[in-house]
Protein backbone atom coordinates (compact mmCIF):
# COMPACT_ATOMS: atom_id res chain seq x y z
CA UNK A 1 0.00 0.00 0.00
CA UNK A 2 0.98 3.47 -0.59
CA UNK A 3 0.43 6.11 2.50
CA UNK A 4 0.49 9.81 0.48
CA UNK A 5 1.91 12.59 2.74
CA UNK A 6 0.24 15.82 2.60
CA UNK A 7 2.21 19.10 3.50
CA UNK A 8 -0.18 22.33 2.98
CA UNK A 9 -0.75 25.26 4.52
CA UNK A 10 -4.09 25.98 4.73
CA UNK A 11 -7.25 23.41 5.77
CA UNK A 12 -8.64 23.74 2.76
CA UNK A 13 -5.60 23.00 0.14
CA UNK A 14 -5.77 19.30 2.67
CA UNK A 15 -8.96 18.41 2.70
CA UNK A 16 -9.20 18.99 -0.91
CA UNK A 17 -6.19 16.88 -2.05
CA UNK A 18 -6.96 14.26 0.53
CA UNK A 19 -10.30 14.19 -1.11
CA UNK A 20 -8.12 13.77 -5.09
CA UNK A 21 -6.36 10.93 -3.66
CA UNK A 22 -8.59 8.92 -2.08
CA UNK A 23 -10.87 8.95 -5.79
CA UNK A 24 -7.79 8.38 -7.26
CA UNK A 25 -7.47 5.04 -5.58
CA UNK A 26 -5.20 5.80 -2.54
CA UNK A 27 -5.85 3.99 0.61
CA UNK A 28 -3.98 6.00 3.10
CA UNK A 29 -2.70 9.48 3.82
CA UNK A 30 -0.56 11.29 5.80
CA UNK A 31 -1.79 14.44 6.83
CA UNK A 32 1.22 16.87 7.88
CA UNK A 33 -0.67 18.96 10.51
CA UNK A 34 2.68 20.52 11.27
CA UNK A 35 2.63 22.42 8.09
CA UNK A 36 -1.04 24.29 8.84
CA UNK A 37 -0.19 27.57 9.44
CA UNK A 38 -3.22 28.39 12.03
CA UNK A 39 -4.42 26.18 14.81
CA UNK A 40 -5.03 22.71 13.78
CA UNK A 41 -8.86 22.17 13.59
CA UNK A 42 -9.38 18.64 14.33
CA UNK A 43 -12.81 18.49 12.96
CA UNK A 44 -12.52 19.69 9.73
CA UNK A 45 -9.60 17.51 8.74
CA UNK A 46 -10.91 14.20 10.26
CA UNK A 47 -14.36 14.02 10.57
CA UNK A 48 -15.13 13.66 6.62
CA UNK A 49 -12.36 11.88 6.08
CA UNK A 50 -12.54 10.07 2.45
CA UNK A 51 -9.70 7.31 3.20
CA UNK A 52 -8.00 6.52 6.50
CA UNK A 53 -5.38 8.83 7.49
CA UNK A 54 -1.98 9.41 10.06
CA UNK A 55 -2.25 12.28 12.05
CA UNK A 56 1.97 13.58 12.34
CA UNK A 57 2.98 17.29 13.99
CA UNK A 58 6.90 16.87 12.98
CA UNK A 59 8.74 19.12 14.91
CA UNK A 60 11.72 20.82 13.22
CA UNK A 61 14.69 19.17 14.69
CA UNK A 62 13.09 16.02 13.31
CA UNK A 63 12.40 17.45 9.37
CA UNK A 64 8.86 19.39 10.09
CA UNK A 65 7.84 22.28 10.57
CA UNK A 66 6.46 22.43 13.88
CA UNK A 67 8.18 25.33 15.95
CA UNK A 68 5.85 26.33 18.69
CA UNK A 69 6.33 24.74 22.12
CA UNK A 70 6.49 20.98 22.17
CA UNK A 71 3.95 20.90 25.52
CA UNK A 72 1.47 22.30 23.04
CA UNK A 73 2.31 19.93 19.92
CA UNK A 74 1.84 17.04 22.25
CA UNK A 75 -2.16 18.34 23.63
CA UNK A 76 -2.72 18.55 19.70
CA UNK A 77 -1.21 14.51 19.46
CA UNK A 78 -3.45 13.56 22.26
CA UNK A 79 -6.60 15.16 21.30
CA UNK A 80 -6.21 13.81 17.62
CA UNK A 81 -6.21 10.89 19.51
CA UNK A 82 -9.28 11.46 21.42
CA UNK A 83 -11.09 12.47 18.19
CA UNK A 84 -10.33 8.82 16.50
CA UNK A 85 -7.59 9.29 14.25
CA UNK A 86 -6.58 6.25 12.67
CA UNK A 87 -3.37 5.96 13.14
CA UNK A 88 -1.11 8.01 15.27
CA UNK A 89 2.62 9.27 14.35
CA UNK A 90 4.93 9.13 17.58
CA UNK A 91 8.55 9.96 18.05
CA UNK A 92 10.27 7.39 20.04
CA UNK A 93 11.33 9.88 22.65
CA UNK A 94 7.66 11.03 23.55
CA UNK A 95 5.88 7.74 23.03
CA UNK A 96 5.75 6.39 26.33
CA UNK A 97 4.09 9.61 27.73
CA UNK A 98 1.60 9.31 25.23
CA UNK A 99 -0.86 6.31 26.55
CA UNK A 100 -2.44 3.93 24.12
CA UNK A 101 -6.49 5.08 23.41
CA UNK A 102 -9.65 3.87 21.52
CA UNK A 103 -8.87 2.56 18.19
CA UNK A 104 -6.57 4.42 17.02
CA UNK A 105 -3.09 2.74 16.04
CA UNK A 106 0.17 3.72 17.25
CA UNK A 107 3.04 4.08 14.46
CA UNK A 108 6.34 4.89 16.82
CA UNK A 109 9.20 6.74 14.07
CA UNK A 110 12.61 7.23 14.29
CA UNK A 111 14.13 9.22 11.68
CA UNK A 112 17.60 9.97 11.02
CA UNK A 113 18.71 12.80 8.39
CA UNK A 114 22.35 12.34 8.19
CA UNK A 115 23.22 8.43 7.86
CA UNK A 116 21.90 5.11 9.14
CA UNK A 117 23.16 4.14 12.17
CA UNK A 118 25.06 0.85 13.07
CA UNK A 119 22.72 0.02 15.99
CA UNK A 120 19.63 -0.20 13.70
CA UNK A 121 18.31 -3.23 15.46
CA UNK A 122 19.10 -2.31 18.92
CA UNK A 123 16.78 1.08 18.21
CA UNK A 124 13.94 -1.18 16.48
CA UNK A 125 13.68 -3.09 19.54
CA UNK A 126 13.65 -0.19 21.57
CA UNK A 127 11.01 1.35 19.46
CA UNK A 128 9.00 -1.92 19.61
CA UNK A 129 8.93 -1.56 23.42
CA UNK A 130 6.94 0.88 22.73
CA UNK A 131 3.33 0.15 22.74
CA UNK A 132 3.77 0.17 18.79
CA UNK A 133 1.14 -1.10 16.07
CA UNK A 134 3.80 -0.53 13.58
CA UNK A 135 7.37 0.77 14.27
CA UNK A 136 8.84 3.46 11.31
CA UNK A 137 12.38 4.03 10.53
CA UNK A 138 13.60 6.46 7.71
CA UNK A 139 17.27 7.00 7.63
CA UNK A 140 19.64 8.64 4.74
CA UNK A 141 21.76 6.21 2.88
CA UNK A 142 24.90 6.81 1.97
CA UNK A 143 25.31 3.39 0.16
CA UNK A 144 23.44 0.19 -1.17
CA UNK A 145 24.12 -1.38 2.00
CA UNK A 146 22.37 0.93 3.86
CA UNK A 147 19.46 0.00 1.72
CA UNK A 148 20.25 -3.48 2.51
CA UNK A 149 20.31 -3.29 6.06
CA UNK A 150 17.05 -1.99 6.04
CA UNK A 151 15.33 -4.33 3.99
CA UNK A 152 16.93 -7.01 6.42
CA UNK A 153 15.21 -5.00 9.44
CA UNK A 154 12.26 -5.16 7.69
CA UNK A 155 11.87 -8.46 6.44
CA UNK A 156 13.02 -10.18 9.95
CA UNK A 157 10.90 -7.32 12.11
CA UNK A 158 8.36 -9.44 14.23
CA UNK A 159 6.09 -5.77 14.20
CA UNK A 160 5.17 -4.56 11.02
CA UNK A 161 7.78 -1.89 10.29
CA UNK A 162 7.90 1.13 7.32
CA UNK A 163 11.70 0.70 7.05
CA UNK A 164 12.87 2.91 4.20
CA UNK A 165 16.18 5.01 3.17
CA UNK A 166 15.95 8.72 2.40
CA UNK A 167 18.01 10.67 -0.29
CA UNK A 168 18.66 9.14 -3.99
CA UNK A 169 20.86 6.51 -2.90
CA UNK A 170 18.00 5.52 -0.63
CA UNK A 171 15.31 5.17 -3.14
CA UNK A 172 15.35 1.64 -4.13
CA UNK A 173 14.49 1.00 -0.47
CA UNK A 174 11.13 2.97 -1.13
CA UNK A 175 9.89 0.39 -3.41
CA UNK A 176 11.22 -2.40 -2.07
CA UNK A 177 9.99 -2.47 1.17
CA UNK A 178 7.13 -3.94 0.21
CA UNK A 179 8.43 -6.95 -1.05
CA UNK A 180 9.95 -7.59 2.08
CA UNK A 181 6.99 -6.91 4.28
CA UNK A 182 6.72 -3.20 4.72
CA UNK A 183 2.66 -2.22 5.60
CA UNK A 184 3.40 0.83 3.36
CA UNK A 185 5.66 3.22 1.67
CA UNK A 186 5.41 6.77 1.54
CA UNK A 187 4.97 9.49 -1.28
CA UNK A 188 4.43 12.96 -2.63
CA UNK A 189 1.39 14.37 -3.96
CA UNK A 190 3.70 15.34 -6.26
CA UNK A 191 7.92 15.58 -7.54
CA UNK A 192 8.56 18.71 -6.47
CA UNK A 193 6.52 18.66 -3.45
CA UNK A 194 8.51 15.44 -1.31
CA UNK A 195 8.36 16.08 2.08
CA UNK A 196 11.51 13.97 2.76
CA UNK A 197 15.02 13.54 0.63
CA UNK A 198 14.14 11.01 -2.04
CA UNK A 199 10.66 10.80 -2.07
CA UNK A 200 8.89 9.66 -5.25
CA UNK A 201 5.33 11.28 -6.66
CA UNK A 202 2.53 8.65 -6.14
CA UNK A 203 2.04 8.77 -9.45
CA UNK A 204 5.74 7.27 -10.30
CA UNK A 205 4.85 4.73 -7.45
CA UNK A 206 2.08 3.73 -8.70
CA UNK A 207 2.10 4.07 -12.69
CA UNK A 208 5.79 3.73 -13.34
CA UNK A 209 6.99 1.37 -10.17
CA UNK A 210 3.34 -0.70 -9.27
CA UNK A 211 3.89 -0.26 -5.85
CA UNK A 212 0.61 -1.55 -5.26
CA UNK A 213 1.48 -4.66 -7.08
CA UNK A 214 4.65 -5.59 -5.47
CA UNK A 215 4.95 -8.52 -3.10
CA UNK A 216 7.14 -11.32 -1.76
CA UNK A 217 7.65 -12.78 -4.95
CA UNK A 218 8.25 -9.56 -7.38
CA UNK A 219 11.59 -10.17 -9.24
CA UNK A 220 13.98 -7.19 -8.96
CA UNK A 221 16.15 -5.50 -11.69
CA UNK A 222 18.10 -2.01 -12.01
CA UNK A 223 20.68 0.11 -13.36
CA UNK A 224 23.53 0.31 -11.76
CA UNK A 225 25.11 3.92 -12.28
CA UNK A 226 26.65 7.06 -10.94
CA UNK A 227 24.94 9.42 -11.04
CA UNK A 228 21.73 7.42 -11.91
CA UNK A 229 18.64 10.01 -11.22
CA UNK A 230 18.75 10.99 -14.71
CA UNK A 231 18.73 7.76 -16.31
CA UNK A 232 15.93 6.64 -18.52
CA UNK A 233 15.91 2.68 -17.93
CA UNK A 234 13.53 2.46 -14.69
CA UNK A 235 11.05 4.30 -17.16
CA UNK A 236 11.57 1.88 -20.03
CA UNK A 237 12.08 -1.58 -18.69
CA UNK A 238 8.99 -1.24 -16.06
CA UNK A 239 7.03 0.41 -19.12
CA UNK A 240 7.98 -3.31 -20.81
CA UNK A 241 7.19 -5.61 -17.72
CA UNK A 242 3.83 -3.52 -17.29
CA UNK A 243 2.72 -4.15 -20.69
CA UNK A 244 3.43 -7.34 -20.03
CA UNK A 245 1.78 -8.04 -16.79
CA UNK A 246 5.16 -9.63 -15.16
CA UNK A 247 5.58 -9.38 -11.31
CA UNK A 248 9.09 -7.56 -11.40
CA UNK A 249 10.20 -4.11 -10.69
CA UNK A 250 13.39 -2.01 -12.46
CA UNK A 251 15.19 0.41 -10.00
CA UNK A 252 17.55 2.86 -10.01
CA UNK A 253 21.22 1.94 -7.64
CA UNK A 254 23.01 4.59 -7.46
CA UNK A 255 26.52 3.04 -6.74
CA UNK A 256 30.18 4.62 -5.94
CA UNK A 257 33.14 3.20 -8.01
CA UNK A 258 34.46 1.54 -4.30
CA UNK A 259 31.30 0.03 -3.46
CA UNK A 260 30.77 -1.85 -6.87
CA UNK A 261 32.62 -5.03 -6.25
CA UNK A 262 30.58 -5.47 -2.47
CA UNK A 263 27.06 -4.39 -4.44
CA UNK A 264 27.59 -7.27 -6.90
CA UNK A 265 28.35 -9.66 -4.31
CA UNK A 266 25.13 -9.05 -2.45
CA UNK A 267 22.96 -7.84 -4.65
CA UNK A 268 20.78 -11.18 -4.98
CA UNK A 269 19.75 -9.80 -1.59
CA UNK A 270 17.60 -7.30 -2.86
CA UNK A 271 16.06 -9.71 -4.70
CA UNK A 272 17.98 -8.72 -8.17
CA UNK A 273 17.87 -10.91 -11.16
CA UNK A 274 19.24 -8.49 -13.74
CA UNK A 275 21.05 -5.38 -13.88
CA UNK A 276 22.04 -3.00 -16.31
CA UNK A 277 25.14 -1.32 -15.98
CA UNK A 278 26.13 2.33 -17.27
CA UNK A 279 28.61 4.90 -16.72
CA UNK A 280 31.25 4.71 -14.90
CA UNK A 281 30.67 0.75 -14.29
CA UNK A 282 30.93 -0.51 -17.70
CA UNK A 283 34.45 -1.81 -17.85
CA UNK A 284 35.44 -2.67 -14.22
CA UNK A 285 31.93 -5.00 -13.95
CA UNK A 286 33.79 -6.84 -16.95
CA UNK A 287 37.02 -7.68 -14.72
CA UNK A 288 34.75 -8.10 -12.29
CA UNK A 289 32.55 -11.15 -13.60
CA UNK A 290 33.80 -14.56 -14.43
CA UNK A 291 31.21 -15.29 -17.27
CA UNK A 292 31.02 -12.93 -19.97
CA UNK A 293 29.93 -13.15 -23.33
CA UNK A 294 32.01 -12.78 -26.34
CA UNK A 295 30.73 -8.78 -27.00
CA UNK A 296 31.53 -7.87 -24.00
CA UNK A 297 35.27 -9.51 -23.97
CA UNK A 298 35.99 -7.64 -27.29
CA UNK A 299 34.61 -4.39 -26.47
CA UNK A 300 35.96 -4.14 -22.92
CA UNK A 301 32.55 -2.88 -21.24
CA UNK A 302 29.61 -4.60 -19.91
CA UNK A 303 26.08 -3.24 -20.07
CA UNK A 304 23.99 -6.13 -18.63
CA UNK A 305 24.16 -9.19 -16.07
CA UNK A 306 22.20 -11.56 -15.89
CA UNK A 307 22.02 -13.23 -12.23
CA UNK A 308 19.18 -15.23 -12.79
CA UNK A 309 21.27 -18.32 -12.71
CA UNK A 310 23.84 -19.25 -9.94
CA UNK A 311 26.68 -17.97 -12.25
CA UNK A 312 26.54 -13.88 -13.12
CA UNK A 313 26.68 -13.53 -16.87
CA UNK A 314 27.64 -9.99 -18.33
CA UNK A 315 26.43 -9.27 -21.56
CA UNK A 316 26.91 -5.95 -24.18
CA UNK A 317 23.96 -4.95 -26.13
CA UNK A 318 25.30 -1.87 -27.11
CA UNK A 319 26.88 -3.46 -30.10
CA UNK A 320 23.74 -5.80 -31.39
CA UNK A 321 21.38 -2.77 -30.92
CA UNK A 322 23.71 -0.38 -33.25
CA UNK A 323 24.30 -3.30 -35.54
CA UNK A 324 20.57 -4.13 -36.00
CA UNK A 325 19.85 -0.37 -36.79
CA UNK A 326 22.91 -0.34 -39.63
CA UNK A 327 21.83 -3.42 -41.03
CA UNK A 328 18.56 -2.51 -41.33
CA UNK A 329 19.45 0.42 -42.83
CA UNK A 330 22.15 -1.53 -45.43
CA UNK A 331 19.94 -4.22 -45.49
CA UNK A 332 20.88 -7.92 -45.13
CA UNK A 333 22.72 -8.17 -47.93
CA UNK A 334 24.45 -5.61 -47.57
CA UNK A 335 23.05 -3.38 -50.36
CA UNK A 336 22.56 0.80 -48.87
CA UNK A 337 18.94 1.10 -49.39
CA UNK A 338 19.37 4.47 -49.19
CA UNK A 339 20.93 4.25 -52.82
CA UNK A 340 17.25 3.60 -54.15
CA UNK A 341 14.99 5.75 -52.24
CA UNK A 342 17.42 9.26 -52.19
CA UNK A 343 17.70 11.42 -55.23
CA UNK A 344 20.78 10.31 -55.93
CA UNK A 345 19.77 8.35 -59.67
CA UNK A 346 23.40 8.83 -61.14
CA UNK A 347 24.29 6.33 -63.74
CA UNK A 348 27.11 4.99 -61.22
CA UNK A 349 24.18 4.46 -59.06
CA UNK A 350 23.70 1.32 -60.32
CA UNK A 351 27.15 0.26 -60.74
CA UNK A 352 27.76 0.74 -57.28
CA UNK A 353 25.23 -1.08 -56.06
CA UNK A 354 26.18 -4.48 -58.44
CA UNK A 355 29.78 -3.72 -57.20
CA UNK A 356 28.25 -3.87 -53.30
CA UNK A 357 25.92 -6.92 -53.83
CA UNK A 358 29.30 -8.79 -55.25
CA UNK A 359 31.43 -7.76 -52.41
CA UNK A 360 28.81 -8.45 -49.82
CA UNK A 361 29.20 -11.67 -47.78
CA UNK A 362 26.60 -13.50 -45.45
CA UNK A 363 29.48 -13.85 -43.30
CA UNK A 364 30.08 -9.78 -44.06
CA UNK A 365 27.32 -8.15 -45.12
CA UNK A 366 28.84 -4.38 -44.85
CA UNK A 367 32.37 -5.60 -46.94
CA UNK A 368 31.63 -2.55 -49.09
CA UNK A 369 31.23 -0.04 -46.54
CA UNK A 370 33.71 2.21 -45.43
CA UNK A 371 32.48 4.17 -42.36
CA UNK A 372 33.76 7.33 -39.97
CA UNK A 373 33.68 6.86 -36.31
CA UNK A 374 33.73 10.20 -34.65
CA UNK A 375 34.88 9.17 -30.95
CA UNK A 376 36.62 6.87 -29.12
CA UNK A 377 35.11 5.97 -25.49
CA UNK A 378 32.68 3.35 -24.85
CA UNK A 379 30.07 4.07 -27.34
CA UNK A 380 32.55 3.74 -30.16
CA UNK A 381 33.99 0.52 -29.39
CA UNK A 382 30.48 -1.20 -29.63
CA UNK A 383 30.17 0.13 -32.94
CA UNK A 384 33.72 -0.30 -34.39
CA UNK A 385 33.16 -4.32 -32.68
CA UNK A 386 30.09 -4.68 -34.51
CA UNK A 387 31.34 -2.98 -37.85
CA UNK A 388 34.51 -4.98 -38.26
CA UNK A 389 32.72 -8.45 -37.51
CA UNK A 390 30.26 -7.52 -40.61
CA UNK A 391 33.05 -6.42 -42.80
CA UNK A 392 32.82 -2.66 -42.28
CA UNK A 393 36.30 -0.62 -43.09
CA UNK A 394 36.50 1.81 -40.38
CA UNK A 395 38.11 5.21 -40.03
CA UNK A 396 38.50 6.52 -36.65
CA UNK A 397 38.56 10.44 -35.65
CA UNK A 398 39.10 11.60 -32.14
CA UNK A 399 40.09 14.64 -30.15
CA UNK A 400 42.90 12.79 -28.83
CA UNK A 401 44.35 11.01 -31.44
CA UNK A 402 46.30 8.47 -29.06
CA UNK A 403 42.84 6.83 -28.29
CA UNK A 404 42.02 6.87 -31.74
CA UNK A 405 45.06 5.46 -32.52
CA UNK A 406 44.29 2.99 -29.45
CA UNK A 407 40.91 1.42 -31.15
CA UNK A 408 42.35 1.53 -34.45
CA UNK A 409 45.23 -0.97 -33.39
CA UNK A 410 42.84 -2.81 -31.15
CA UNK A 411 40.23 -3.51 -34.45
CA UNK A 412 42.55 -3.09 -37.22
CA UNK A 413 41.22 0.42 -38.33
CA UNK A 414 42.40 3.26 -39.95
CA UNK A 415 42.67 6.96 -38.23
CA UNK A 416 42.04 10.37 -39.50
CA UNK A 417 42.97 13.59 -37.57
CA UNK A 418 40.19 15.05 -36.15
CA UNK A 419 40.40 18.19 -37.60
CA UNK A 420 40.11 16.82 -41.07
CA UNK A 421 37.58 14.48 -39.86
CA UNK A 422 35.32 16.03 -42.33
CA UNK A 423 37.50 15.87 -45.92
CA UNK A 424 36.76 12.39 -46.73
CA UNK A 425 33.13 11.23 -47.91
CA UNK A 426 32.10 7.68 -46.22
CA UNK A 427 29.20 5.40 -47.31
CA UNK A 428 28.48 5.75 -42.93
CA UNK A 429 29.20 8.31 -40.38
CA UNK A 430 28.68 7.33 -36.69
CA UNK A 431 28.47 10.03 -33.97
CA UNK A 432 29.74 8.20 -30.33
CA UNK A 433 30.98 11.40 -28.93
CA UNK A 434 28.22 13.72 -26.75
CA UNK A 435 28.86 16.57 -29.29
CA UNK A 436 25.21 18.12 -30.01
CA UNK A 437 23.61 16.41 -26.65
CA UNK A 438 21.71 18.58 -24.32
CA UNK A 439 21.88 21.43 -23.59
CA UNK A 440 24.12 22.01 -26.14
CA UNK A 441 21.88 21.51 -28.93
CA UNK A 442 23.15 23.84 -31.66
CA UNK A 443 26.15 21.86 -31.72
CA UNK A 444 27.77 19.42 -34.38
CA UNK A 445 30.41 17.27 -34.67
CA UNK A 446 30.29 17.31 -38.06
CA UNK A 447 29.78 20.19 -40.82
CA UNK A 448 26.62 19.69 -43.27
CA UNK A 449 29.07 19.23 -46.28
CA UNK A 450 30.77 16.45 -45.08
CA UNK A 451 28.47 13.84 -46.22
CA UNK A 452 26.53 13.73 -50.10
CA UNK A 453 22.88 12.01 -50.06
CA UNK A 454 24.36 8.90 -50.13
CA UNK A 455 26.06 9.38 -46.54
CA UNK A 456 24.14 7.05 -43.49
CA UNK A 457 24.17 8.89 -40.51
CA UNK A 458 23.90 7.42 -37.41
CA UNK A 459 24.08 9.98 -33.84
CA UNK A 460 23.95 7.50 -31.19
CA UNK A 461 22.72 10.87 -28.99
CA UNK A 462 19.29 10.24 -27.90
CA UNK A 463 18.55 13.36 -25.96
CA UNK A 464 17.31 15.19 -28.23
CA UNK A 465 16.80 12.45 -31.17
CA UNK A 466 16.75 15.25 -33.64
CA UNK A 467 20.27 16.36 -32.85
CA UNK A 468 22.07 19.43 -35.47
CA UNK A 469 23.61 16.13 -37.33
CA UNK A 470 20.68 14.42 -37.69
CA UNK A 471 19.03 17.34 -39.24
CA UNK A 472 21.76 18.11 -41.11
CA UNK A 473 21.58 14.72 -42.46
CA UNK A 474 18.17 14.91 -43.35
CA UNK A 475 18.28 17.83 -44.93
CA UNK A 476 21.11 16.77 -46.97
CA UNK A 477 18.86 13.55 -48.08
CA UNK A 478 20.21 11.09 -45.97
CA UNK A 479 19.04 7.85 -44.31
CA UNK A 480 19.29 8.46 -40.55
CA UNK A 481 19.72 6.12 -37.56
CA UNK A 482 19.08 7.96 -34.24
CA UNK A 483 20.24 7.28 -30.74
CA UNK A 484 16.64 6.69 -29.70
CA UNK A 485 16.89 3.65 -32.17
CA UNK A 486 19.68 2.29 -30.68
CA UNK A 487 18.70 3.04 -26.86
CA UNK A 488 15.23 1.28 -27.18
CA UNK A 489 17.12 -1.57 -28.90
CA UNK A 490 19.83 -2.24 -26.39
CA UNK A 491 16.77 -2.14 -23.77
CA UNK A 492 14.62 -4.58 -25.67
CA UNK A 493 17.32 -6.83 -25.73
CA UNK A 494 18.39 -6.40 -21.79
CA UNK A 495 14.77 -6.79 -21.67
CA UNK A 496 14.73 -10.36 -23.90
CA UNK A 497 17.43 -11.36 -21.35
CA UNK A 498 15.45 -10.58 -18.39
CA UNK A 499 12.53 -12.41 -19.15
CA UNK A 500 13.24 -14.54 -21.85
CA UNK A 501 10.20 -12.48 -24.15
CA UNK A 502 9.87 -10.35 -26.63
CA UNK A 503 10.03 -6.74 -25.66
CA UNK A 504 7.19 -4.90 -26.43
CA UNK A 505 9.35 -2.38 -28.41
CA UNK A 506 6.39 0.29 -29.33
CA UNK A 507 5.69 0.90 -26.12
CA UNK A 508 8.98 0.92 -25.13
CA UNK A 509 9.95 3.17 -27.37
CA UNK A 510 7.21 6.10 -27.00
CA UNK A 511 7.65 5.75 -23.38
CA UNK A 512 11.64 7.04 -24.04
CA UNK A 513 10.13 9.81 -26.19
CA UNK A 514 7.65 10.85 -23.37
CA UNK A 515 10.72 11.08 -21.29
CA UNK A 516 12.94 13.19 -23.43
CA UNK A 517 10.31 15.83 -23.25
CA UNK A 518 9.31 15.52 -20.03
CA UNK A 519 13.55 15.97 -19.00
CA UNK A 520 13.28 19.50 -21.20
CA UNK A 521 9.87 20.48 -20.05
P1 LIG B 1 32.91 8.05 -23.44
O1 LIG B 1 33.43 6.68 -23.27
O2 LIG B 1 33.14 9.06 -22.38
O3 LIG B 1 33.56 8.64 -24.81
C1 LIG B 1 33.27 9.94 -25.23
C2 LIG B 1 33.99 10.21 -26.55
O4 LIG B 1 33.57 11.48 -27.03
C3 LIG B 1 35.50 10.26 -26.40
O5 LIG B 1 36.07 9.73 -27.56
C4 LIG B 1 35.78 11.76 -26.30
O6 LIG B 1 37.01 12.15 -26.80
C5 LIG B 1 34.71 12.33 -27.18
N1 LIG B 1 34.35 13.68 -26.78
C6 LIG B 1 33.77 14.06 -25.62
N2 LIG B 1 33.55 15.38 -25.62
C7 LIG B 1 34.06 15.86 -26.80
C8 LIG B 1 34.16 17.14 -27.38
N3 LIG B 1 33.69 18.23 -26.75
N4 LIG B 1 34.74 17.26 -28.59
C9 LIG B 1 35.21 16.17 -29.23
N5 LIG B 1 35.15 14.93 -28.74
C10 LIG B 1 34.58 14.77 -27.53
O7 LIG B 1 31.37 8.06 -23.70
P2 LIG B 1 30.49 6.93 -24.46
O8 LIG B 1 29.92 6.01 -23.47
O9 LIG B 1 31.29 6.40 -25.57
O10 LIG B 1 29.29 7.82 -24.99
C11 LIG B 1 29.46 8.70 -26.07
C12 LIG B 1 28.12 9.15 -26.59
O11 LIG B 1 27.43 8.03 -27.10
C13 LIG B 1 27.24 9.73 -25.48
O12 LIG B 1 27.10 11.08 -25.67
C14 LIG B 1 25.90 9.03 -25.61
O13 LIG B 1 24.92 9.99 -25.96
C15 LIG B 1 26.08 8.08 -26.76
N6 LIG B 1 25.60 6.74 -26.38
C16 LIG B 1 24.37 6.37 -26.82
C17 LIG B 1 23.88 5.13 -26.53
C18 LIG B 1 22.51 4.74 -27.04
O14 LIG B 1 21.99 3.70 -26.62
N7 LIG B 1 21.92 5.53 -27.90
C19 LIG B 1 24.63 4.22 -25.79
C20 LIG B 1 25.89 4.61 -25.35
C21 LIG B 1 26.35 5.89 -25.65
P3 LIG B 1 38.35 12.09 -25.92
O15 LIG B 1 38.88 10.69 -26.07
O16 LIG B 1 39.20 13.12 -26.53
O17 LIG B 1 37.95 12.41 -24.52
Amino acid sequence: MICVSIGRGRHREMIAEHKYLAEQGVGLIELRVDWIMRPVNLQRLFAERPCPAIFTCRRENDGGKWTKPESERQILLRSAIASGVDYIDLEEDIAASIPRYGKTKRIISYHNFRETPANLEEIHRRMATLDADIVKLATMAHSQHDNLRMMRLVKSAKIPTVGLCMGEVGMPSRVLCLKFGSPFSFAAFHADRSLAPGQLSFKDMLELYRAHKINADTEVYGVVADPVAHSMSPRIHNTGFGQLGLNKVYVPFRVGREELPTFLANCREFGVKGLSVTIPHKEEALRLLSRTDEASEHIGAVNTIDLSGPTAIGANTDCDAAMSAILRVFGRDGVDKTAATTADNSADNSADKSANKAAATESAPLAHVRALILGAGGAARAVVYGLRKAGAACVIANRTPERAAELARRFACETASWEDRGRERYDLVVNCTPIGMHPKVDETPLEARSFGPRTVVFDTIYNPEQTLLVKHAREAGCQVITGVDMFVAQAARQFEIFTGQTPPVQAMRDQVMRSISAARS
